[in-house]
């Protein structure tokens, strides 16, 4: 490939980030440049609803690579700049920076929180930079009540964080539970039980109806219940959309992502995608999803750059996700969702079990709760196509680290 060729990227996510260093790894001769809205190096994410969010951790030690290691690697990074417009006849992307022309467009635009229309006040709050982070911190001190809407992976880190923190967290989750659509009642149970127990506040199958202001910032969520609760500050976790309009007004197929092939290519060859923003096909179930989770950004990361120096690397990954709360270390492989049995293997009491998802008779998935070495081994076995009967996995004597030496 010849030195003219130039990338650009759009978005220093983990996702886009990734593309720049996997080039550079590749072999890639030519310009690469990162375009980002924010105006901070690429930093890793999920520290920002824990050990950043309770100020454990510096902004510099959040940063993916030192600023040398751009310069060393000839990595143009543009920050605080947006792009508006792809000019795809003629092979330019325009914003706030000017006209930039391309060879490949990586568009690693990532997701937005979704917004709750009638909560707006001074101290609603959502989670997805460190700058949000940095609004947040400046509005919080000890004893400060936290509304926190949405029970997912954001309100549970956050209110793991919050009791830390010696802050008052309540949860408002619209589900009759925590967690629904990514694990089983158990679990959901299980997390629940876990978070009350430490002092949070939960409130399932309710939604605040209204945001009543009283004085000196404070106000009331009140409840489709009736119930008014007094918070200082609000923090919404209720999901993330796909940032897909630039690549809409580009004329992209998009539906719910931009919709790539297994080579993290958009309908345009010259235009690739990876991370939150891409709607993907996996080929473990044989049709198309979008993931929000670093293994997936980092995953298309090495496929788009592949792409681009001529391999012949196909996305080819077993979805999974993490998440810390207090010290609940949740590991998730697999996707549970339509499962026709499930159960759990280890010590619930003792915050260490398995929670086993089959279907037709086949493993598909499991939630792992502190058992990491037990996770690595079934995440191996399923990413290598291995069919683990539920048979197997209920047999008393199953140990998943067997599972590779034939004793399992
Ligand atoms: P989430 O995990 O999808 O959870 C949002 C929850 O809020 C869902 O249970 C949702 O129910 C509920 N909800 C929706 N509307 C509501 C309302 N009006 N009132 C009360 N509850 C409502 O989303 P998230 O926690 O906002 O996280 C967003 C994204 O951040 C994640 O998808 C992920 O990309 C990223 N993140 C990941 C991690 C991790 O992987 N450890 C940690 C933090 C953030 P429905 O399902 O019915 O909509």
């Amino acid at each position: 490939m010849g030195s003219k060729e130039k990338v650009i990227i759009v978005g220093a996510g983990h996702a886009g980030a990734n593309v720049a260093f996997n080039l550079r790894r590749d072999g890639f001769q030519g310009d690469v440049t990162i375009l980002t809205e924010e105006n901070h190096l690429p930093y890793h994410r999920p520290p920002l609803s824990k050990d950043f969010f309770k100020a454990k951790i510096e902004k510099e030690k959040l940063s993916l690579k030192q600023p040398s290691f751009y310069e060393e690697n000839n990595i143009l990074l543009q920050t605080g700049v947006r792009v508006e417009a792809i000019d795809r006849s003629n092979k330019t992307v325009e914003g706030s920076f000017g006209i930039l022309d391309y060879s490949y467009l990586v568009l690693a635009t990532g997701a937005s929180p979704r917004v709750l229309n009638d909560a707006d006040g001074e101290n609603t709050f959502y989670l997805r930079t460190m700058d949000d982070v940095m609004h947040i911190s400046n509005c919080l001190s000890v004893g400060s009540r936290v509304g926190l809407i949405g029970g997912g992976y954001i309100g549970l880190e956050l209110a793991a964080s919050l009791i830390e923190m010696e802050m008052h967290p309540v949860i408002i989750e619209a589900e009759e539970r925590l967690l629904k659509r990514v694990t089983s009642e158990e679990v959901s149970e299980f997390y629940k039980d876990f978070h009350i127990s430490k002092g949070v506040d939960i409130r399932c199958s309710t939604r605040v109806s209204e945001y009543k202001k009283l004085e000196n910032r404070v106000f009331a969520m009140v409840l489709d219940s009736g119930d008014e609760i007094q918070v200082d500050a609000l923090i919404v976790g209720i999901g993330a959309v796909p940032n897909t309009a630039l690549a809409e007004g580009a004329g992209l197929a998009c539906s719910n992502g931009i919709c790539v092939d297994a080579y993290c290519r958009s309908e345009d060859p010259f235009i690739l995608s990876a991370g939150d923003c891409t709607q993907h096909i996996n080929q473990f179930y044989r049709h198309s999803m979008r993931l929000e989770s670093v293994p997936n950004a980092l995953a298309q990361a090495k496929v788009v750059s592949s792409s681009i120096v001529g391999g012949d690397m196909t996305y080819n990954e077993l979805p999974w996700f993490w998440s810390d709360q207090f010290d609940l270390k949740l590991q998730m492989t697999g996707l549970s969702g339509g499962y026709d049995e499930s159960f759990i293997v280890g010590k619930k009491e003792e915050a260490q079990f398995i929670s086993y998802y089959g279907k037709n008779g086949s493993l598909i998935a499991v939630d792992s709760i502190n058992s990491p070495k037990e996770f690595m081994a079934i995440k191996r076995a399923l990413s290598n196509g291995f069919n683990i009967t539920m048979e197997t996995v209920r047999d008393p004597n199953f140990k998943p680290e067997n599972l590779f030496s034939g004793s399992s």
